[in-house]
């Protein structure tokens, strides 16, 4: 007659879900990034945040530093890393009529 042995797979498969879980947790945390000025300059006396994005054309978005190294302003940056359409400055006439 046949005998059935136990599966032992099950206790497997308790480790691999251990595993995932620390790997999950990982990735949450590099995804978070709790600083949230990406990448670019924090901006100062001598380098104020006094230029308009080259992308978006947002005023006031980027600082010389930025513009040096042919940053965009963060909105620009998630919009090209996530597929999102990029929100463009259509000037200064305020159109909520
Ligand atoms: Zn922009």
């Amino acid at each position: 007659m046949g005998s059935y042995e136990l599966d032992d797979d099950d206790a497997g498969h308790w480790v691999e879900d251990d595993y995932y879980d620390d790997d999950w947790a990982v990735r949450v945390n590099r995804f978070a990034d709790p600083g949230g000025e990406s990448a670019l300059y924090a901006a100062d006396d001598s380098n104020p945040r006094n230029l308009p994005c080259p992308t978006c054309h947002w005023p006031n978005r980027i600082t010389p530093a930025d513009k040096a190294r042919g940053y965009q302003c963060d909105a620009c940056a998630n919009a090209n890393e996530r597929g999102y359409d990029i929100d463009y400055y259509e000037g200064d006439d305020d159109s909520d009529d």
